[in-house]
């Protein structure tokens, strides 16, 4: 979640640049500048032509940034904002993390970004306008002023294009954020309009990778290409909201401790970490350890942490190495809802919550304790129902020395035999 390259603070917010910028400036740079500084553009001279290429570039990165910030903005002064928001290539996944607790927070978050983008639009095509008033029959036009229409033109469209996908009814954009929040009003349900949400955003994506394929029969292979997989993502992204949805529902009225495990493990902090994999990570996937030193607790140790240390240092480190201390993990109590607690744990990126307070710690919910009470809801829902077990697809199997893999779904719970029921193959997917 942390990726990226650090640029500063806004509103309380660190702010990250995607690394893909780094090579789609690079790339507009050299487009624009290699047009204008040669017989396809204006006709520049080299400098200028370049000059202008690079102010262009960093524009269109101010743009997407401008639209993040006004989200992060109205977020945080809602109270509802994340800590770090990622620059993406065309806006970001920053409202995936706001959580917003009434419908008109929602919109107002939601619509920010896109109100600026518009405005941005209007700004650079007025500007490209007066530009066109002013010089447009001339056949003497100042180079500068060509290269100020240049640029004004491009920011033109290129907050126009901004606005357009952002306002795409499909996960991730805001359009979806918006279709969720009138749907949110509309039934005064949250979990109803994620589902509605969720349906839009599937049957727009279809609809997209529609128009790829007759995109790629009628115009052309790639721009076809692009939008079925823009489609394929939009419908993805709507899929695993459901799945997060079902669990969501499937837990309702759960509390911490039902999910907690009161029998965790305690490990010495000598330990070393190859034995402390072997012995205590093989059947704990996705489960962690109180490391402790005496009587004393000193942190948490779990997959997460392990899986950052490459394999042969593991016989020379122990565990109060790679641990993380008590102070930084964070509680739950134990008569709590359960997915609030859930959604810190997945923030968090640790594999355990501390029930307790200061060195009293009764239980710890664990990736994989939660998994098993999910287990144990879904198939006594199944039993109950008489339907087939429609259990949320479970994550793959976390070894330590797996290498990192894609960001974790909403919960992990780590039971790879989850999908052991034979139906469920079949059902995850639907
Ligand atoms: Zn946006």
């Amino acid at each position: 979640m942390n990726s990226g390259l650090p640029l500063g603070r806004a509103f309380g917010t660190e702010i990250r640049a995607h690394w893909t910028w780094i090579l789609l400036l690079a790339l507009i740079t050299v487009v624009f500048g290699e047009g204008l500084s040669t017989q396809t553009g204006p006709g520049f001279d080299a400098a200028l032509g370049w000059g202008t290429a690079i102010v262009t570039a960093i524009l269109i990165f101010a743009s997407v940034t401008v639209h993040e910030l006004a989200h992060v903005r109205v977020a945080r002064r809602a109270g509802i904002g994340g800590n770090v928001v990622v620059i993406q290539l065309l806006g970001g996944t920053y409202l995936m993390e706001v959580r917003p607790r009434t419908w008109g927070q929602e919109l107002r978050v939601a619509l920010a970004g896109p109100l600026v983008s518009v405005t941005l639009a209007a700004v650079f095509a007025t500007i490209a306008g007066a530009i066109e008033l002013g010089w447009g029959g001339s056949n003497d036009v100042p180079q500068g002023i060509l290269a100020a229409s240049f640029v004004t033109e491009v920011l033109a469209l290129f907050n126009l294009l901004l606005l357009v996908t952002n306002l795409i009814p499909g996960y991730p954009m805001d359009g979806a954020r918006v279709v969720h929040a009138v749907a949110w009003a509309r039934y005064g349900r949250d979990d109803v309009a994620t589902k509605v949400a969720s349906r839009v955003g599937r049957i727009v994506g279809f609809c997209v990778m529609a128009v790829g394929a007759v995109i790629i029969v009628l115009v052309d292979l790639w721009p076809g290409l692009a939008l079925i997989v823009a489609g394929w993502l939009l419908v993805g992204s709507s899929r695993i909201l459901d799945r997060r949805l079902m669990l969501q529902n499937l837990i309702a009225g759960a509390h911490v401790s039902d999910a907690a495990d009161s029998d965790f493990a305690r490990v010495p902090a000598q330990l070393t970490l190859d034995v402390f994999a072997g012995e205590y990570l093989r059947d704990r996937l996705g489960g962690a350890a109180l490391v402790e030193r005496g009587e004393e607790l000193l942190g948490l140790i779990g997959t997460a942490q392990i899986r950052r240390i490459p394999r042969r240092n593991w016989p020379v480190m122990r565990t109060e190495q790679a641990m993380v201390p008590l102070g930084s993990v964070p509680r739950a109590s134990g008569d709590a809802d359960l997915w609030p607690a859930l959604e810190i744990l997945e923030r968090s990126g640790l594999d355990g919550l501390l029930i307790g307070t200061g060195q009293h710690v009764s239980a710890l919910l664990t990736r994989r304790s939660a998994g098993r009470l999910i287990r144990e809801l879904a198939e006594r829902q199944a039993r109950e129902s008489g339907v087939l077990l429609l259990v949320p697809r479970l994550p793959g199997r976390r070894t330590p020395s797996a290498p990192p893999g894609p960001p974790a779904p909403p919960v992990p719970p780590a039971e790879p035999e989850g999908s052991a029921d034979p139906s469920s193959d079949d059902t995850t997917d639907q």
